[in-house]
């Protein structure tokens, strides 16, 4: 780190953390695991947060901040109890089995509760992500593939990793963030998806049920875990965009999925995560109707007790740092907040 940004943040850490203290920072992670140690044939270009990295930032911050669980910080928020200073949360989206393998020991050593969210649909049908197919095809690609999305070419060369991750971020977020009618987005993925697939050496349904990267959490290590006192949450059936589908598209996505780990986990299911942080007033309405208590995002920053929209809640990536400032810095939600502070400037310059 330069030593003027250094000195700044250990000027600045300390007073945000003191004025922040009753104030909720939700960490947001996806998969975990190890580059060195995956037993793997592949190792994906979508970010992986190392337990290396997981252990030694719950270690920095198990040191100034108590982890709670997530219906407690909901309790904390909505003022149901008192709200406990210095305290953070850590939940993990898409359900990866390595969240059980690589990421709960580790938790388990900081007292740290975990809170997953699960795309029901995907556990039913043992189904990958798509981003996570795509990911496995580009890395086995047998010749160059390009192609035109939205009047932009995408090339992607097998012989140069750093173009294709280029090209698979950019791709990624073009196809996420598309004008087009999602339903015609959604087909055009499937499109890609054939054509990379058949010009590839295999697909990741080859190795999927033992990948140590994208495999799946099934029903039965789910229903042991929650007994064990893991929060399972909704993050929809099929992983769609909310914002993006119809209100009965989005009231199936909802209720089925609540359902799906209410019956299989025996526990109540209240608390929702927006896919890509997808929404829109009125998905927030039907989530109310559909007996949601909360809704999270993958806006940064901390959340305030009382705070109006419980359905917003921000979250921060859990900081890929190992320096004690960097740290404290991204976990407090200090990172965001200078973030947001950039992006006004630059839209008012
Ligand atoms: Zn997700």
């Amino acid at each position: 780190m330069q030593s003027a940004k250094k000195i700044l943040l250990s000027i600045l850490v300390p007073i945000w953390q003191i004025l922040t203290r009753r104030n909720l920072s939700i960490l947001m992670i996806h998969g975990v695991m190890d580059r060195n140690s995956a037993k793997s044939s592949w190792i994906p270009m979508r970010f992986q947060l190392s337990p290396y990295i997981l252990d030694k930032g719950l270690n920095i911050l198990s040191k100034k901040y108590s982890f709670i669980s997530i219906t407690e910080a909901i309790d904390m928020l909505t003022g149901v109890i008192p709200i406990k200073p210095y305290s953070m949360v850590l939940t993990f989206d898409d359900g990866y089995r390595n969240n059980l393998s690589h990421a709960l020991p580790i938790l388990s050593k900081y007292n740290a509760p975990a809170a997953i969210f699960l795309s029901t649909g995907h556990i039913y049908t043992n189904e990958p992500y798509w981003y996570d197919r795509m990911d496995y095809a580009l890395q086995h690609l047998k010749c160059n593939i390009q192609f035109e999305f939205e009047s932009n070419l995408y090339n992607f060369p097998p012989n140069n990793p750093f173009e294709l991750s280029q090209s698979f971020h950019n791709l990624r977020y073009a196809l996420k963030s598309s004008p087009s009618n999602y339903l015609s987005t959604l087909s055009k993925i499937n499109e890609i998806l054939s054509l990379l697939e058949n010009n590839s050496h295999g697909s990741l349904y080859d190795i999927f049920e033992n990948d140590p990267w994208t495999s799946l959490l099934n029903w039965d290590e789910i229903k042991i875990a929650s007994k064990k006192g893991i929060y399972f949450g909704s993050h929809t059936v099929d992983h769609l965009l909310l914002g993006k589908v119809n209100s009965q598209v989005v009231l199936n996505q909802l209720s089925i999925s609540k359902q799906h780990i209410e019956n299989n986990t025996g526990q109540s299911c209240q608390i929702l995560c927006y896919p890509d942080g997808d929404y829109t007033p009125e998905v927030i309405k039907l989530a109310q109707n559909c007996g949601y208590k909360a809704g999270l995002s993958i806006r940064g920053g901390i959340n305030h007790p009382g705070q109006k929209n419980i359905f917003l809640l921000s979250r921060n990536s859990f900081p890929n740092r190992d320096n004690y400032l960097s740290i404290h810095a991204g976990a407090s939600g200090l990172t965001a907040f200078f973030q947001r502070i950039r992006l006004n400037v630059n839209k008012h310059t």
